[in-house]
């Protein structure tokens, strides 16, 4: 059983970022309004994730670590609408298969935390205001042949902050922080929408991207219930945008080879031999019209109107540039 919920553990955890992701997935869903991270030596030696959520009842504490044990659906029919980042039950139960875990929690009307340790189950009362904090250490340390995949701490620490990142843009009633090896290396407050923009993809991003207009009703998606919003990077700023490519599906970071060809199309078509182009897309749609359960990551989608949906970014953008002084 320890082998195989570690082969199935490499599906969702691959490096130190995927066990931030996770987490902060997970105090998302709990309400969180700040979220800490603290790292040490890029993740590896050691990832904390701490938040002001509504915690976890001393009761529930195992249950969490439970393989397939979720509380935030009750049916697969809840998953058609699924509103919460995770509902899959399996990221705690992964993580703490490769890693040592220990989760300390106190739920509002608790009177005190209390933490578990996932290898010796022991259960010890600690302090801390309410809200959860997951610790994971030593990750892979059993499979050393999946922590020799891992590159320097500077790189793990780089794909740490952008797992942040990518919350931070879509979350900005969320306030978040990283720390690495002691030191505060990202700091996103909360804010509105606009500030939270600017504050993590910078000024020289907005100064040279367009917004993209609402598609009016009608425009042929309709009956999907789609609507596009965000902001398309001036192609000619290129150099000033390094890698900006963010794409989120009903508020999930996906990465999407049909949404990004629908992007690169529209570029094509505005300005011709366009560099690799900067965006920020938001995609709202009728959650029965996508489904979000294709990869243990959730970073794949399926739409059921590829087509449509292809047509109508790509025309969200185009606009957007089309209406863009170049
Ligand atoms: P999922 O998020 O898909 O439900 P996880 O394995 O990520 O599965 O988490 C298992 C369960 O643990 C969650 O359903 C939730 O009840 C609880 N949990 C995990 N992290 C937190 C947190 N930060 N705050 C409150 N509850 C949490
Ligand atoms: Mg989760």
């Amino acid at each position: 059983a320890e082998l195989i919920s570690q082969i199935a553990a490499g599906e969702v955890v691959e490096r130190p970022a995927s066990v931030v992701r996770e987490l902060v997935d997970n105090a998302v869903d709990a309400g969180a309004t700040q979220v800490t991270v603290r790292l040490v030596s890029g993740g590896v030696r050691s990832i904390v994730v701490e938040d002001d959520g509504h915690g976890i009842d001393e009761s529930e504490l195992a249950l969490a670590l439970r393989r397939h044990a979720t509380s935030k659906i009750a049916s697969l029919d809840d998953l058609e609408g699924v509103a919460t980042m995770g509902f899959r039950g399996e990221a705690l139960a992964a993580i703490a298969s490769v890693a040592e875990l220990a989760i300390a929690s106190r739920p509002a009307q608790a009177a005190h935390a209390v933490r578990l340790d996932a290898r010796s189950g022991e259960l010890t009362p600690v302090a801390r205001g309410t809200g959860t904090s997951i610790e994971v250490r030593e990750l892979f340390f059993s499979t050393p042949a999946r922590r020799k995949f891992l590159k320097s701490d500077a790189t793990e620490l780089a794909h740490c902050v952008d797992a942040v990142r990518r919350h931070a843009l879509v979350r900005p009633d969320v306030g978040f922080a990283v720390w690495s090896d002691g030191r505060l290396v990202q700091r996103w407050p909360r804010g509105d929408a606009a500030a939270r923009v600017r504050d993590v993809l910078g000024d020289a991003f907005i100064a040279t991207s367009r917004e993209l207009a609402a598609l009016p009703a009608g425009a042929g998606t309709g009956h999907l219930q789609l609507r596009v919003s965000g902001r398309a990077g001036e192609p000619a700023a290129a150099k000033a945008h390094g890698d900006h490519q963010y794409v989120y599906v009903n508020g999930r970071f996906v990465r999407d080879k049909l949404i990004a060809h629908a992007v690169r199309s529209a570029y094509d078509d505005v300005l011709h031999g366009a560099r690799q182009p900067a965006y920020l897309l938001f995609i709202e749609i009728a959650p029965e019209r996508v489904d979000v359960n294709v990869h243990p990551t959730k970073v794949e989608v399926r739409f059921r109107d590829s087509r449509e949906v292809h047509q109508a970014v790509r025309r969200a953008v185009e606009q957007a540039l089309g209406n863009a002084r170049f």
